[in-house]
Protein backbone atom coordinates (compact mmCIF):
# COMPACT_ATOMS: atom_id res chain seq x y z
CA UNK A 1 0.00 0.00 0.00
CA UNK A 2 2.96 1.71 0.75
CA UNK A 3 4.19 1.97 -2.85
CA UNK A 4 0.99 3.88 -3.93
CA UNK A 5 0.90 6.91 -2.03
CA UNK A 6 3.91 9.40 -3.55
CA UNK A 7 7.12 9.41 -1.11
CA UNK A 8 6.66 13.89 -0.72
CA UNK A 9 2.94 12.86 0.59
CA UNK A 10 4.24 9.97 2.39
CA UNK A 11 7.27 12.00 4.29
CA UNK A 12 4.65 14.42 4.99
CA UNK A 13 2.58 11.96 6.98
CA UNK A 14 5.45 10.92 8.64
CA UNK A 15 6.87 14.22 9.37
CA UNK A 16 3.42 14.85 11.10
CA UNK A 17 3.31 11.83 13.22
CA UNK A 18 6.74 10.37 14.07
CA UNK A 19 7.78 13.44 15.95
CA UNK A 20 6.26 16.31 18.05
CA UNK A 21 8.67 18.47 16.04
CA UNK A 22 8.75 19.25 12.41
CA UNK A 23 11.39 17.37 10.73
CA UNK A 24 12.88 18.18 7.74
CA UNK A 25 12.85 16.25 4.47
CA UNK A 26 15.85 14.78 3.90
CA UNK A 27 15.14 14.67 -0.16
CA UNK A 28 14.97 18.59 -0.10
CA UNK A 29 18.90 18.73 0.96
CA UNK A 30 20.21 17.64 -2.56
CA UNK A 31 18.73 19.91 -4.48
CA UNK A 32 19.96 23.73 -5.40
CA UNK A 33 19.44 26.82 -3.28
CA UNK A 34 16.79 27.96 -5.38
CA UNK A 35 14.47 24.90 -5.68
CA UNK A 36 15.09 24.67 -2.12
CA UNK A 37 13.75 28.18 -1.28
CA UNK A 38 10.18 27.31 -3.49
CA UNK A 39 9.97 23.89 -2.50
CA UNK A 40 11.43 22.63 0.97
CA UNK A 41 9.58 21.76 3.38
CA UNK A 42 6.12 22.03 1.41
CA UNK A 43 4.20 19.49 -0.16
CA UNK A 44 0.87 19.30 -2.14
CA UNK A 45 -1.44 19.21 0.66
CA UNK A 46 -2.67 15.29 1.10
CA UNK A 47 -6.28 16.03 1.29
CA UNK A 48 -6.67 18.52 -1.63
CA UNK A 49 -3.71 18.56 -3.50
CA UNK A 50 -3.41 22.28 -2.94
CA UNK A 51 -0.25 23.12 -4.57
CA UNK A 52 0.29 25.61 -1.97
CA UNK A 53 0.58 25.09 1.87
CA UNK A 54 -3.16 26.25 3.29
CA UNK A 55 -3.14 28.86 6.34
CA UNK A 56 -3.87 25.80 8.66
CA UNK A 57 -6.15 29.28 10.97
CA UNK A 58 -7.04 26.94 13.53
CA UNK A 59 -6.20 27.25 17.75
CA UNK A 60 -7.25 23.16 18.35
CA UNK A 61 -7.46 20.25 16.60
CA UNK A 62 -10.05 17.43 16.72
CA UNK A 63 -8.77 14.26 18.60
CA UNK A 64 -10.15 10.49 17.41
CA UNK A 65 -9.85 9.56 20.83
CA UNK A 66 -8.41 9.55 24.18
CA UNK A 67 -4.69 9.67 23.87
CA UNK A 68 -5.25 9.51 19.65
CA UNK A 69 -4.93 12.58 17.45
CA UNK A 70 -2.86 13.16 14.32
CA UNK A 71 0.19 14.51 16.18
CA UNK A 72 -1.36 18.30 16.84
CA UNK A 73 -3.14 18.70 19.79
CA UNK A 74 -3.40 22.62 20.30
CA UNK A 75 -1.51 25.32 18.28
CA UNK A 76 0.41 26.90 20.12
CA UNK A 77 2.62 23.61 20.00
CA UNK A 78 2.06 22.59 16.61
CA UNK A 79 0.82 24.42 13.35
CA UNK A 80 1.55 22.41 9.87
CA UNK A 81 1.92 26.47 8.33
CA UNK A 82 4.43 27.34 10.87
CA UNK A 83 6.43 23.79 10.38
CA UNK A 84 6.32 24.24 6.84
CA UNK A 85 7.86 27.60 7.02
CA UNK A 86 10.35 26.05 9.93
CA UNK A 87 11.55 23.14 7.91
CA UNK A 88 11.80 25.70 4.56
CA UNK A 89 14.28 28.02 6.75
CA UNK A 90 15.70 25.47 8.11
CA UNK A 91 16.58 23.28 4.94
CA UNK A 92 18.41 26.69 3.63
CA UNK A 93 20.20 27.65 6.31
CA UNK A 94 21.43 23.75 7.08
CA UNK A 95 20.34 23.03 9.88
CA UNK A 96 18.07 20.55 10.81
CA UNK A 97 15.03 22.16 12.98
CA UNK A 98 13.66 25.06 12.60
CA UNK A 99 11.51 27.00 14.90
CA UNK A 100 9.36 29.78 14.16
CA UNK A 101 8.46 33.16 16.53
CA UNK A 102 6.24 35.92 16.31
CA UNK A 103 9.20 38.17 16.53
CA UNK A 104 13.46 38.66 16.24
CA UNK A 105 13.33 39.71 19.41
CA UNK A 106 10.83 36.60 20.70
CA UNK A 107 12.88 34.64 19.31
CA UNK A 108 16.26 35.66 20.80
CA UNK A 109 14.44 35.80 24.28
CA UNK A 110 13.24 32.09 24.07
CA UNK A 111 16.64 31.41 22.41
CA UNK A 112 18.53 33.26 25.83
CA UNK A 113 15.92 30.89 28.11
CA UNK A 114 18.43 27.99 27.55
CA UNK A 115 20.81 29.64 29.79
CA UNK A 116 20.31 29.79 33.47
CA UNK A 117 20.72 32.79 35.84
CA UNK A 118 24.26 33.05 37.05
CA UNK A 119 25.42 32.31 32.97
CA UNK A 120 27.27 34.51 31.33
CA UNK A 121 27.32 35.41 27.46
CA UNK A 122 29.91 37.46 25.42
CA UNK A 123 27.90 39.67 22.90
CA UNK A 124 29.18 41.46 20.19
CA UNK A 125 28.78 45.41 21.53
CA UNK A 126 27.34 46.65 17.99
CA UNK A 127 24.13 44.55 17.84
CA UNK A 128 20.68 45.28 16.71
CA UNK A 129 20.04 47.71 19.14
CA UNK A 130 16.87 45.78 20.42
CA UNK A 131 19.50 43.21 21.96
CA UNK A 132 21.03 44.90 24.52
CA UNK A 133 18.07 46.15 25.36
CA UNK A 134 16.61 43.10 26.18
CA UNK A 135 19.65 41.72 27.50
CA UNK A 136 20.40 44.65 29.67
CA UNK A 137 17.11 45.71 31.10
CA UNK A 138 15.50 42.90 31.20
CA UNK A 139 17.67 39.65 31.11
CA UNK A 140 19.94 40.93 33.14
CA UNK A 141 17.48 41.10 36.34
CA UNK A 142 16.82 37.21 35.98
CA UNK A 143 20.71 37.18 36.60
CA UNK A 144 21.99 36.72 33.36
CA UNK A 145 25.56 38.36 32.88
CA UNK A 146 26.51 39.96 29.92
CA UNK A 147 29.97 40.84 28.54
CA UNK A 148 30.16 43.23 25.33
CA UNK A 149 33.50 43.42 23.44
CA UNK A 150 34.16 44.08 20.17
CA UNK A 151 34.16 40.86 18.54
CA UNK A 152 35.92 42.24 15.41
CA UNK A 153 39.08 41.19 17.31
CA UNK A 154 38.56 37.61 17.95
CA UNK A 155 41.40 37.60 21.02
CA UNK A 156 38.98 40.56 22.95
CA UNK A 157 36.37 37.47 22.64
CA UNK A 158 38.57 34.92 23.95
CA UNK A 159 39.74 37.42 26.84
CA UNK A 160 36.37 37.61 28.34
CA UNK A 161 35.89 34.08 28.27
CA UNK A 162 35.43 33.30 32.28
CA UNK A 163 34.32 29.48 33.84
CA UNK A 164 30.84 30.76 33.97
CA UNK A 165 30.73 31.85 29.96
CA UNK A 166 27.87 29.80 28.34
CA UNK A 167 27.03 31.79 25.25
CA UNK A 168 28.99 33.59 22.51
CA UNK A 169 26.54 35.69 20.19
CA UNK A 170 27.15 38.03 17.43
CA UNK A 171 25.97 39.80 14.20
CA UNK A 172 27.86 40.00 11.12
CA UNK A 173 27.76 42.53 9.27
CA UNK A 174 26.63 44.77 11.79
CA UNK A 175 23.65 47.19 12.20
CA UNK A 176 24.23 49.88 11.23
CA UNK A 177 28.07 50.35 11.18
CA UNK A 178 28.49 46.95 8.98
CA UNK A 179 31.18 45.36 11.02
CA UNK A 180 32.38 42.02 10.63
CA UNK A 181 32.87 39.18 12.99
CA UNK A 182 35.42 36.26 11.86
CA UNK A 183 32.73 33.66 12.24
CA UNK A 184 35.24 30.81 11.85
CA UNK A 185 37.40 32.36 14.96
CA UNK A 186 34.23 32.22 16.69
CA UNK A 187 33.08 29.08 16.21
CA UNK A 188 36.99 27.90 17.28
CA UNK A 189 36.74 29.69 20.28
CA UNK A 190 33.11 28.82 21.41
CA UNK A 191 34.07 25.14 20.55
CA UNK A 192 37.40 25.29 22.72
CA UNK A 193 35.39 26.70 25.65
CA UNK A 194 32.51 24.57 25.48
CA UNK A 195 29.43 27.24 24.99
CA UNK A 196 26.88 27.95 22.91
CA UNK A 197 27.77 30.11 19.26
CA UNK A 198 25.15 31.89 18.21
CA UNK A 199 24.53 34.15 15.11
CA UNK A 200 22.34 36.55 13.64
CA UNK A 201 22.11 36.17 10.25
CA UNK A 202 19.58 38.46 9.82
CA UNK A 203 21.66 40.99 7.37
CA UNK A 204 23.60 38.25 5.14
CA UNK A 205 20.74 35.54 5.21
CA UNK A 206 21.95 31.99 3.95
CA UNK A 207 22.16 32.83 0.62
CA UNK A 208 24.81 35.25 1.43
CA UNK A 209 26.46 33.46 4.83
CA UNK A 210 26.17 30.14 5.81
CA UNK A 211 27.34 30.61 9.79
CA UNK A 212 26.61 26.52 10.44
CA UNK A 213 30.05 25.88 8.52
CA UNK A 214 31.94 27.39 10.51
CA UNK A 215 30.73 26.28 13.97
CA UNK A 216 27.61 27.88 15.36
CA UNK A 217 24.87 26.28 17.06
CA UNK A 218 22.16 28.41 16.98
CA UNK A 219 21.69 30.94 13.90
CA UNK A 220 18.44 33.27 14.40
CA UNK A 221 16.64 35.65 11.97
CA UNK A 222 14.36 37.80 12.25
CA UNK A 223 11.93 36.68 9.24
CA UNK A 224 10.36 40.76 8.51
CA UNK A 225 13.59 41.41 7.10
CA UNK A 226 14.98 40.29 4.30
CA UNK A 227 13.63 36.25 4.32
CA UNK A 228 10.28 37.44 4.38
CA UNK A 229 10.96 40.73 2.26
CA UNK A 230 8.28 42.23 1.64
CA UNK A 231 7.70 44.69 4.72
CA UNK A 232 4.52 42.73 5.71
CA UNK A 233 4.54 40.86 8.84
CA UNK A 234 7.12 40.60 11.76
CA UNK A 235 8.27 36.80 13.16
CA UNK A 236 11.47 35.50 13.83
CA UNK A 237 13.05 31.94 13.48
CA UNK A 238 15.96 29.94 15.35
CA UNK A 239 17.81 27.18 13.45
CA UNK A 240 19.93 24.15 15.11
CA UNK A 241 21.17 21.39 14.24
CA UNK A 242 21.50 19.27 17.23
CA UNK A 243 18.93 17.22 18.46
CA UNK A 244 19.03 17.55 21.31
CA UNK A 245 19.21 21.69 21.65
CA UNK A 246 16.67 21.83 19.29
CA UNK A 247 14.01 19.38 22.47
CA UNK A 248 14.99 22.42 24.06
CA UNK A 249 14.03 24.80 22.42
CA UNK A 250 10.57 23.03 20.73
CA UNK A 251 10.06 22.86 24.84
CA UNK A 252 10.54 26.83 25.27
CA UNK A 253 8.67 27.18 22.15
CA UNK A 254 5.30 25.83 23.25
CA UNK A 255 6.00 26.49 26.94
CA UNK A 256 6.72 30.20 26.47
CA UNK A 257 4.95 30.24 23.77
CA UNK A 258 6.37 33.56 21.19
CA UNK A 259 4.80 31.63 17.88
CA UNK A 260 3.54 33.46 15.55
CA UNK A 261 0.09 33.34 13.85
CA UNK A 262 -0.13 31.11 10.79
CA UNK A 263 -1.05 33.72 8.44
CA UNK A 264 2.48 35.45 9.46
CA UNK A 265 4.28 32.25 9.35
CA UNK A 266 2.88 31.80 5.49
CA UNK A 267 3.58 35.28 4.41
CA UNK A 268 7.23 34.53 5.35
CA UNK A 269 6.99 31.34 3.25
CA UNK A 270 5.85 32.60 0.38
CA UNK A 271 8.53 35.39 0.59
CA UNK A 272 11.53 33.09 0.87
CA UNK A 273 10.11 31.55 -2.20
CA UNK A 274 11.85 34.27 -4.00
CA UNK A 275 14.94 34.71 -1.51
CA UNK A 276 17.64 33.90 -4.17
CA UNK A 277 15.82 36.09 -6.52
CA UNK A 278 15.41 38.64 -4.36
CA UNK A 279 19.19 38.98 -2.80
CA UNK A 280 20.95 38.86 -6.50
CA UNK A 281 18.76 41.89 -6.78
CA UNK A 282 19.28 43.67 -3.43
CA UNK A 283 22.86 43.10 -4.07
CA UNK A 284 23.43 44.31 -7.96
CA UNK A 285 21.81 47.45 -6.48
CA UNK A 286 23.93 47.80 -3.05
CA UNK A 287 27.08 47.04 -5.08
CA UNK A 288 26.25 49.80 -7.33
CA UNK A 289 24.87 52.38 -5.24
CA UNK A 290 27.56 52.16 -2.90
CA UNK A 291 29.75 52.96 -5.63
CA UNK A 292 27.90 55.95 -7.28
CA UNK A 293 27.96 57.47 -3.17
CA UNK A 294 31.94 56.43 -2.64
CA UNK A 295 32.55 58.35 -5.54
CA UNK A 296 30.47 61.09 -4.82
CA UNK A 297 30.79 61.58 -1.18
CA UNK A 298 34.46 59.89 -0.95
CA UNK A 299 35.05 56.50 0.11
CA UNK A 300 35.48 56.92 3.47
CA UNK A 301 32.10 58.54 4.34
CA UNK A 302 30.62 55.29 3.14
CA UNK A 303 30.10 51.81 4.89
CA UNK A 304 30.05 48.85 2.58
CA UNK A 305 31.62 45.63 3.23
CA UNK A 306 31.98 45.30 -0.73
CA UNK A 307 34.28 48.09 -1.05
CA UNK A 308 37.53 47.49 -1.28
CA UNK A 309 37.66 50.40 1.40
CA UNK A 310 35.79 48.52 3.98
CA UNK A 311 38.41 47.91 6.73
CA UNK A 312 37.20 44.08 6.97
CA UNK A 313 36.76 43.82 3.11
CA UNK A 314 39.16 40.81 2.79
CA UNK A 315 37.14 38.52 5.61
CA UNK A 316 34.06 39.84 4.15
CA UNK A 317 35.03 38.39 0.69
CA UNK A 318 36.12 35.22 2.84
CA UNK A 319 32.75 34.10 4.21
CA UNK A 320 30.31 36.04 2.36
CA UNK A 321 29.23 35.20 -1.12
CA UNK A 322 27.59 38.56 -1.79
CA UNK A 323 27.30 41.69 -0.20
CA UNK A 324 23.77 42.70 0.13
CA UNK A 325 21.65 45.83 -0.09
CA UNK A 326 22.56 47.49 3.23
CA UNK A 327 24.70 50.55 3.11
CA UNK A 328 25.32 53.34 5.80
CA UNK A 329 26.93 56.66 4.80
CA UNK A 330 28.23 59.51 7.20
CA UNK A 331 27.22 62.76 6.86
CA UNK A 332 28.74 65.96 8.86
CA UNK A 333 26.00 65.99 11.47
CA UNK A 334 21.92 65.79 12.14
CA UNK A 335 21.24 68.69 10.07
CA UNK A 336 22.66 67.52 6.84
CA UNK A 337 20.78 64.00 7.58
CA UNK A 338 17.70 65.60 8.24
CA UNK A 339 17.77 67.67 4.86
CA UNK A 340 18.69 64.24 3.12
CA UNK A 341 15.85 62.47 4.61
CA UNK A 342 13.72 65.58 3.88
CA UNK A 343 14.05 65.15 0.26
CA UNK A 344 14.41 61.34 -0.76
CA UNK A 345 11.21 60.29 -3.11
CA UNK A 346 11.98 56.14 -3.62
CA UNK A 347 13.60 56.16 -0.73
CA UNK A 348 11.06 56.40 2.26
CA UNK A 349 11.73 57.44 5.73
CA UNK A 350 11.36 54.53 7.76
CA UNK A 351 12.84 51.75 10.09
CA UNK A 352 13.51 47.97 9.15
CA UNK A 353 15.11 46.80 5.88
CA UNK A 354 15.05 43.99 3.82
CA UNK A 355 11.80 44.70 1.44
CA UNK A 356 11.86 44.77 -1.72
CA UNK A 357 11.24 48.97 -1.42
CA UNK A 358 14.03 51.28 -0.48
CA UNK A 359 14.41 52.18 2.78
CA UNK A 360 16.51 55.18 4.63
CA UNK A 361 16.78 55.79 8.51
CA UNK A 362 18.65 57.70 10.60
CA UNK A 363 19.91 55.21 13.65
CA UNK A 364 20.55 57.76 16.10
CA UNK A 365 16.90 58.82 16.74
CA UNK A 366 15.28 56.10 15.19
CA UNK A 367 16.82 52.02 15.61
CA UNK A 368 19.32 53.11 17.96
CA UNK A 369 17.41 55.30 20.19
CA UNK A 370 17.32 52.93 22.65
CA UNK A 371 21.05 52.64 23.22
CA UNK A 372 22.40 55.37 25.51
CA UNK A 373 23.87 58.36 23.50
CA UNK A 374 27.31 57.33 25.23
CA UNK A 375 27.63 54.40 24.49
CA UNK A 376 26.36 55.05 20.90
CA UNK A 377 29.48 57.94 20.75
CA UNK A 378 31.49 55.37 21.47
CA UNK A 379 30.60 52.86 18.79
CA UNK A 380 30.59 55.12 16.47
CA UNK A 381 26.72 56.03 15.59
CA UNK A 382 27.20 59.53 15.19
CA UNK A 383 24.34 62.04 14.37
CA UNK A 384 25.23 62.34 10.71
CA UNK A 385 25.03 58.49 10.03
CA UNK A 386 22.48 57.38 7.75
CA UNK A 387 21.48 54.15 7.06
CA UNK A 388 20.02 52.66 3.84
CA UNK A 389 18.43 49.62 2.71
CA UNK A 390 18.89 49.54 -0.93
CA UNK A 391 15.30 47.63 -2.58
CA UNK A 392 15.09 45.90 -6.25
CA UNK A 393 13.89 49.01 -7.96
CA UNK A 394 15.93 50.44 -11.03
CA UNK A 395 19.05 51.22 -10.03
CA UNK A 396 18.94 54.45 -12.13
CA UNK A 397 16.09 55.62 -10.48
CA UNK A 398 17.66 54.84 -6.72
CA UNK A 399 21.01 56.69 -7.60
CA UNK A 400 19.18 59.60 -9.25
CA UNK A 401 16.82 59.64 -6.03
CA UNK A 402 20.14 60.02 -4.17
CA UNK A 403 21.79 62.46 -6.23
CA UNK A 404 18.52 64.89 -6.04
CA UNK A 405 18.76 64.19 -1.97
CA UNK A 406 21.95 64.73 -1.66
CA UNK A 407 21.78 67.94 -3.44
CA UNK A 408 19.92 69.61 -0.60
CA UNK A 409 23.03 68.89 2.18
C1 LIG B 1 15.06 43.74 13.08
C2 LIG B 1 16.18 42.98 13.64
C3 LIG B 1 16.03 42.24 14.80
C4 LIG B 1 14.74 42.22 15.59
O1 LIG B 1 13.72 41.58 14.90
P1 LIG B 1 12.15 41.96 15.02
O2 LIG B 1 11.51 41.06 14.05
O3 LIG B 1 12.03 43.42 14.70
O4 LIG B 1 11.76 41.69 16.45
C5 LIG B 1 17.12 41.51 15.25
N1 LIG B 1 18.30 41.53 14.59
C6 LIG B 1 18.48 42.25 13.47
C7 LIG B 1 19.80 42.24 12.78
C8 LIG B 1 17.43 42.99 12.96
O5 LIG B 1 17.62 43.73 11.86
Amino acid sequence: MLLNIPRGVYLLALAFTESSMARIFDEDLRTGFGTRAVHAGQRPDPGTGAIMTPIFQTSTYAQEGLGRNKGYEYARGRNPTREALERNIATLEGGTHGFAFSSGMGCLDSIMKLLQSGDEVICAENMYGGTPRLFDRILANFGLVFRYVDTRDPQRVEDALSPRTRAIICETPTNPLMRLTDLGAIGEISRRAGTLCIVDNTFATPIFQRPFEYGADVVYHSTTKYLNGHSDMIGGIAIVKDDDLAARLQFILNAAGAVPGPFDAWLALRGTKTLHLRMKAHDANGRRVAAWLAQRLGEERVIYPGLNSHPQHALACRQMTGFGGMISIQLPGREDAARLLGRVRVFALAESLGGVESLACHPASMTHASVPPEKRAALGIRDGLVRFSVGIEDTEDLIADLDHALQGV
